[in-house]
Parts: structure tokens; sequence; C-alpha cells
């Protein structure tokens, strides 16, 4: 038997597990002191932008989306190297979703073709900070200069980096989190959005909330009685318990490690990759300083499926992140074609995820570094012994 080594990892200590049973002991399951306390922590991480906590990363971009008043005849602009919802979320709205390509080097969305894909119907404008570097934030504002589009920023991947000094969550009008356990931290499902705008966190806090107002002042019929609630918008239930809340808190507390535990391992990478024939290292701007999620390297030579084969079957769970999000199936049965966003496509032909997660031990760092340069070899690597 051989213990696969994943691409990543959750971090749960002695100290998440009391504070998850603390909460389930307390009076509260759900919607009780943990989620204010959980937004307010979140907030110290956004430089003081508001946050509403949701129960998943896809959750926080159609709270995100319909926040943002997206609906049937908006268009909104995603593009294609990322988890596909962030395009699958604003299609559940009834938006088209039109992809815009990503520069070189960072793989996030290049200004230039965000600003070619933005048309007077586009309600949104997204970008994804991949692999948890920062997009161009103050080019992509330029870039929307003169449109009314809202730009969001899908940071399910770079909470806690920053952008010329800025912190993630205070660098697009929405910025929404994902804090499934692979993710810089976990709260098992979870997520959050943060807005710039109060008015759009209230939106964003009622559509995760069944569209219920509560707030007398806002009421239609604010004297029907003190059990009154009323709809205005449709929402849905994307609210994140108390008890998940807690635990979010407690991971917060080691994000900075978590962050720092990551950063060491991705320099350990760039330099064990230096000279290695045959891949090429992410890369990076001046400008951010990434909360490294994922460390991709490209495969060169059309090698890409031979290597990830290779290092499978060496027991080292790398990852391919990710399809092109407009390949999917369900994307090209709409018409959306391949070749239409050529940077992104090609590099997904080489991308190749390698382990990275905050407990990753330097003696399994080494055997990813040995059975990569194994497969580049040619050769496939013994897996460890169990
Ligand atoms: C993980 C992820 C999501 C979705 O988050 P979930 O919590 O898994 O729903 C969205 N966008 C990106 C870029 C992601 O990596």
């Amino acid at each position: 038997m051989t213990a696969m080594l994943p691409y990543g990892r959750q971090s749960v200590t002695a100290d998440d597990v009391a504070a998850v049973v603390a909460a389930l002991r307390s009076d509260w399951l759900t919607t009780g002191p943990q989620v204010d306390a959980f937004e307010a922590d979140l907030a110290s991480w956004t430089g003081g932008v508001g946050c509403a906590a949701v129960s998943n990363g896809t959750a926080a971009l159609h709270v995100g989306y319909a926040a943002a008043g997206v609906g049937p005849g908006d268009e909104v602009v995603v593009p294609p190297m990322t988890f596909v919802a962030t395009a699958s979320s604003a299609v559940a709205l009834g938006a088209k979703v039109v992809f815009a390509d990503v520069e070189e080097e960072t793989f996030t969305l290049d200004p230039a073709a965000a600003a070619a894909a933005t048309t007077a119907r586009t309600r949104v404008v997204s970008a994804v900070d991949y692999a948890g570097h920062p997009a161009d934030y103050d080019a992509l504002r330029g870039a929307l200069a003169g449109s009314d589009a809202l730009l969001l920023a899908d940071a399910a991947h770079s909470i806690g980096a920053t952008y010329r000094g800025r912190p993630v969550g205070s660098l697009a009008d929405l910025t929404t989190f994902s804090f499934f356990p692979t993710k810089n931290l976990t709260t098992a499902e979870g997520g959050a959005v943060a807005a710039l705008d109060a008015e759009l966190l209230t939106r964003a806090r009622r559509f995760r909330n069944i569209g219920l107002v509560r707030e007398r002042d806002a009421l239609r019929w604010p004297d029907e009685g003190g059990w009154h609630q009323e709809v205005h918008e449709f929402g849905l239930n994307y609210r994140l318990p108390d008890v998940l809340c807690a635990l979010g808190r407690s991971q917060l507390r080691r994000l900075g490690d978590f962050l720092a535990a990551r950063a060491r391992l991705v320099a350990r990478y760039d330099e064990a990759l230096a000279d290695l024939d045959g891949v090429l290292r992410p890369g990076r701007r001046s400008w951010a300083a990434p909360a490294w999620h994922l460390y991709p390297i490209r495969v060169l030579d059309g090698r890409r499926r031979e290597v990830y084969d290779r290092m499978r079957a060496a027991g080292i769970g790398v990852q391919v992140n990710y399809l092109p999000a407009h390949w999917h199936p369900a994307f090209a049965d709409l018409g959306y074609r391949r070749g239409s966003c050529p940077v992104a496509e090609s590099f997904y032909e080489q991308q190749l995820s390698l382990p990275l997660f905050p407990t990753l031990t330097g003696a399994d760092q080494d055997r990813v570094i040995d059975a990569l340069g194994a497969a580049l070899r040619g050769v496939t690597a013994r897996p460890a012994a169990a």
C-alpha cells in the first residue's frame, strides 16, 4: 500500500476542534455571535472592508453577482483560467458570460482583453487571483474607465495577498473568498463576500438570507407587528453556521503562519526547479505579494500528460488547475468555442500543480522534486511505502 500525497490539505489543530466544540455547546448553532465575530475578523484581512460570511465560494460568487444586480440581458466578463463556478454562477442568474483571455506569466485577467470584452451590457468584470497572485487591479480599473461595470475579484486563492501594498478584499468593488479544505484557510465548506460599498454589502447580506428585510426603516409595512419581515428581492439560504464561523475564526488566527509556510515551500520549489530543463516556474510581478495557494508549473514539449501520469504513479497527487472554463460541455453546448482564449488554452496544455500546503514536510517536498526530475527523464519514481 502506498499513500498518495495530496496537492492540498487542511491543517486542523486541537484549538480548532475546541473552538467548534465550544460553539456546539453554545445556544446557537447557526446565525449567532460567531458569524458577526468571524466577519469582523475577516475584515482585519481586507483592510477593514466589510464582509458577509456565506456557505461556500460558489455561493459567494452567486451572492456577489446578485448584489451587483446581475440578471437576464446582462453580460459578465470572466477569464477562462479559473474554477468553472466563477462563470457558471453568473449563468445561474440568467447572464451571458463573455470570456476574456489572461496575461502571460501570471495567467490573471488581461486588462486589454477585459476592455475589449466590455460592452454597454456588461454588469460585472470578474478577475481571478490565480494561484494566489493578485490580478493587475489598477490596470483593470483603468480598462473599465467610462463603463458602469463593477469589478469583482474572485479571491478564492488569495486571501492574505497584497497588490502594491493594498490587501486583497479592498481592491475590487466585490471580492469573494472560499474556505474549502484545500484553500488558504478552511471552514470545511464556507466562503465570504467583501464589498467596498455599504449598500452592496447590505444587498449581499439579504440575498444570503432569502432576501429577508428586517430593518424597520426599510420595511414596506413597518406596522405589521414585531414578528414581521419582508422579501423585497428573492434570495437563497447561503448562511454559514456559527459552528463553522467558530472554526474560521480559529483558522484565521493561523492564516499568517499558513501563508509563511506556503511562501517557504514556494521558495524551496523555486530553487530546486531553477535548473531543471523542461519546466517553467510560476511567474510573478514585482508589485504583488502573492498568497500562494497553488504552485503551478508549466511542463514543456507536450509532456504534461506523461509527467502527470508518472508522478501520480509515483504517489504524488499532482493536479491540473484548470480546464479552461469555456471548454466545459455546458459552455460548449451554448456555442462557446475552443481557440477563443489562446493564452489560457495553451497554458492549460502545460499546467501542473505540485503539492503545496502548510504541513508539507521537507522530506515530502524532496519526494515531489525527485519524482518530477525522474518523470522529466522519462522514469517513474518508486512510490514511498505507507
Ligand atoms: C474553490 C474555488 C471556487 C469555489 O469555491 P467553493 O467553496 O469550492 O464553492 C471559486 N473560484 C475559484 C477560483 C476557486 O478556486
